[in-house]
């Protein structure tokens, strides 16, 4: 027999199957989905069995096999053909495709073990391996064929299980705990004995009266407002003694979930759960667009829809974005459906991601919650895959392989012949002309739960206060209406977009924002040459000193960093706690949980922040939103840069008043009539649609055409731009004349590590040649040494 191995060298003289022998004694056991290691030129390597034949095609004499490196498959028939389809979509490697539906722990193998869990029925000969311990080297049995057998057929039975163990990178965390090492009686005593010469130590003691517990020292110098050398103390007087131990990654392995029910459902939200239902029941695929409100109840349709899948024994993928997998979220899937959720997270190191990914391949849960690589899930038998956030960018993987969830998702979804349900507010142009068209269905769920309406939108003209002497951040409305929500205790969330992009260049005094002649897209300040370049066409300027609209001199790039903002609170309103939400201050592990916890608690007035804070905050009492600058993601160059601002907007909007007191937005801006930012005062979402389409299409871009970037980097920049111009000319030459090149023309990001990068952008409907051609290009440039060429097709970020 003969096995088609797909080796794990990421080029394109090794992007084919190679055919190996399979040696006698492990015929039958060798699957489809295994990885091995084969001897590959000098070397051995290691690779995926994706078909096992009789006949090959080789000439040469084959090689055999050398090892199995897994018991049982760890990809199934299924995704085995995904990473075929993901390889003629994406151009990607099938090797990379494979590499990522796999947790990273399995990249090493560097040990594998046998573990015993039930020996009832094993024969004599194996169980005596595990006399004296639960756990054996792979090697030790892999060289005899009937034990291997035996093994696999153990493994498959649920009594033993293979453990890789991952060395894992950088050193296990340790915490210092603490522990009580009294009676409550002799506790009692101790702390009448102490009286009150020693306040802290008291308080401290006191603590252990009501919490038996071990308790991170840490934490408890915190709760007791005590010190390190009161803890001390009372450890020497042998009160207290104090060990190591490990610290769980995992940042909702310590949260206790409360089980929950299902809630009576509302009859907007029975109307839309009623076709996701009749589609799980009747196994049939169908894209579904649930575009639904914040607050509308999406969640709750999700779980109950997902209950009726776990009814049907069958299992769920629930896709998030990466930043809204809080505990608050992951909350709502445990506190439903208990340990039947693994939750894959980047929080998880990957021994963690490893341990989860097991539990998945075992059957051990079927319900599986994550960000973007979770669509990977090696379930064997999907009920519904759910994408919450649909819009979401993170859903595209941005480097190799440049896969979208969302398309994977719904490949899955007609493999297993079951619903997807894609939910947003504000979804993405793409699915919402996809539901026009009724390639989806589109299930609206356009009111709040409990009626409250959405949050009146104040937009306000900063041009305007300039004018009327205002030189603050804070235009007269808002920072009355912070004094107001101060004075009533109320709390007040301030939005700043992104960390102050400052590349684009504006008029304070008319809002005029430097633009391409030839293009609808803002120009890029560089300062290396201090011009202003677009970065579609590659037309540039020098850098203006006056508006070139109204003649003023106060043109300025853009952005006002969190820290300034701060800084400005704190002259203007000095009594008004302030709790600080960005890069800098939640770069430590569980700091940003940190944070909205005490604005939780109350312990802040203004929560004042980036993107981070735009999602899923759902506390009672925030009555006022205040963006800061509403535009500076606007002038991004970018064709997606008028629906990001929407849809970031209605976002941030819908964190106010979600419960009985009723909220208030303001957002401030120098463009109060850009569509994007106007319609968000009316939540209309079917208007901005309408507007943005037609844009998209006088421009030619997605949804009506499709979009295909070739990046292109090197260190000499005659070269990259030599090639770039090749590269457009060949495809000019093999395309249609309706598609579009666009290109040489440099990056946003023009240099990077020392390499100048090109890109060539197209813009096409219907090119049956594209992929042939995209992948002739591929193959041509894969040898050069130092110059690099990357193909991104429906790329999702330009720079
Ligand atoms: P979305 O996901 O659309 O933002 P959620 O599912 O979070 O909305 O629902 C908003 C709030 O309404 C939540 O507090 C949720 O518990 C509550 N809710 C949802 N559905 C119902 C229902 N049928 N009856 C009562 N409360 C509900
Ligand atoms: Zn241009
Ligand atoms: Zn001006």
């Amino acid at each position: 027999m003969i096995a088609k191995v797909i080796v794990d060298i990421p080029t394109g003289q090794t992007d084919r199957f190679f055919d190996y022998l399979i040696p006698e004694k492990w015929e039958g056991t060798i699957e489809p989905g295994m990885r091995v290691v084969v001897p590959f030129g000098p070397r051995n390597i290691q690779g995926f069995v994706v078909a096992i034949t009789e006949e090959s095609a080789q000439t040469m004499k084959l090689k055999e096999i050398k090892e199995i490196l897994d018991v049982t498959p760890v990809l199934t028939e299924e995704l085995l053909q995904l990473g075929h389809w993901l390889k003629e979509t994406i151009l990607c490697f099938l090797i990379t495709a494979y590499q990522v539906m796999l947790p990273s722990a399995m990249r090493t193998t560097v040990n594998k073990q046998l573990h015993l869990l039930d020996s009832n029925g094993l024969s004599t000969e194996l169980s005596t391996y595990f006399a004296d311990n639960k756990a054996i080297k792979w090697e030790e049995i892999s060289e005899q064929l009937n034990l291997v057998k035996e093994v696999r057929h153990a493994v498959k039975n649920g009594q033993i299980e293979v453990i890789y163990s991952v060395k894992e990178k950088g050193q296990k965390k340790k915490e210092k705990v603490v522990k009580l090492e009294k009676t409550k009686e002799e506790l009692q005593d101790i702390i009448n004995d102490i009286g009150n010469r020693a306040a802290k130590q008291k308080a401290v003691l006191s603590f252990f009266l009501e919490h038996n517990k071990e308790i991170a020292s840490s934490t408890l110098i915190e709760k007791t407002k005590s010190s390190r050398a009161i803890i001390n103390t009372l450890i020497t007087k042998n009160i207290l003694t104090e060990r190591e131990v490990e610290v769980y990654r995992d940042p909702f392995s310590h949260l206790e979930f409360k089980k929950t029910e299902p809630l009576l459902l509302t009859t907007a939200q029975q109307e839309v759960i009623h076709p996701i239902l009749s589609a799980i029941e009747m196994e049939h695929h169908q894209t579904f667009l649930l575009h639904g409100v914040t607050g509308s109840g999406k969640t709750e349709v999700y779980l109950q829809s997902i209950a009726e899948v776990l009814n049907k024994g069958k299992e769920a993928i629930v896709l998030v974005p990466e930043i809204s997998l809080t505990p608050q979220m992951v909350h709502r899937f445990k506190g439903r459906f208990g340990s039947e959720v693994a939750v894959l997270h980047s929080g998880l190191s990957t021994g963690e991601k490893y341990d989860e990914w097991r539990k998945i391949h075992r059957g051990q849960v079927r319900v599986v919650v994550g960000a973007r690589s979770a669509i990977f899930a090696p379930l064997t038998d999907i009920g519904i895959i759910i994408i919450d956030e649909e819009h979401e960018g993170s859903y595209k993987q941005e480097d190799n392989p440049r896969y979208h969830a969302r398309d994977v998702a719904i490949k899955r979804g007609e493999y297993h012949k079951c619903p997807v349900v894609l939910g947003s507010a504000t979804p993405s142009l793409e699915s919402f002309a996809r539901a026009n068209k009724n390639r989806y269905m589109l299930l609206p769920l356009l009111e709040r739960v409990n009626q409250t309406a959405l949050p009146p939108v104040e937009i306000i003209d900063m041009r305007e206060e300039l004018r009327g002497g205002n030189r603050s951040m804070f235009s007269t409305s808002l920072f009355e209406k912070m004094q107001d929500r101060l004075e009533k205790k109320e709390q007040i969330v301030l939005f700043l977009n992104r960390r102050g992009y400052s590349t684009f260049v504006m008029c304070r005094d008319c809002g005029y924002v430097a633009q391409c002649q030839h293009c609808d897209i803002s120009l890029t300040y560089h300062q290396t040459n201090h011009k202003l370049k677009c970065h579609y066409c590659g037309f540039e300027e020098n850098m203006i000193t006056t508006c070139q609209s109204c003649g003023s001199e106060h043109v300025r790039f853009f952005g006002t960093g969190t820290q300034k903002v701060e800084e400005e609170l704190g002259k203007l309103l000095p009594h008004a706690r302030v709790i600080r939400m960005d890069v800098d201050t939640t770069r430590r592990k569980g700091s940003h949980e940190k944070l909205l916890d005490s604005f939780a608690e109350g312990k802040g007035d203004i929560l004042l922040g980036t993107q981070m804070i735009a999602k899923g905050l759902d506390f009672p009492n925030i009555t006022l939103v205040g963006v800061l600058a509403a535009d500076s993601m606007l002038h991004i160059p970018d064709f997606r840069s008028s629906e990001r601002t929407f849809q970031l907007l209605t976002q941030v909007s819908g964190r106010a008043g979600r419960h009985q007191l009723p909220g208030e937005v303001v957002v401030q801006t120098y463009t109060p009539e850009h569509y994007s930012i106007e319609l968000v005062k009316e939540h209309d979402y079917l208007a901005f649609y309408q507007q943005e389409m037609m844009i998209r299409k006088r421009g030619g871009y997605p949804p009506y055409y499709f979009m295909a970037l070739i990046n292109i980097t090197h260190k000499e920049l005659v070269k990259v731009i030599q090639v770039t111009e090749k590269v457009a000319n060949f495809l000019r030459a093999r395309l249609s004349q309706d598609a579009q090149i666009l290109g040489p023309v440099s990056s946003p990001i023009s240099r990077m590590k020392d390499k100048y990068r090109y890109q060539c952008i197209i813009k096409y409907r219907n090119e049956p040649e594209l992929t042939n051609s995209l992948r002739e290009i591929q193959q041509h440039y894969l040898n050069e040494t130092d110059l690099h060429l990357s193909i991104d097709m429906n790329p999702q970020m330009f720079m």
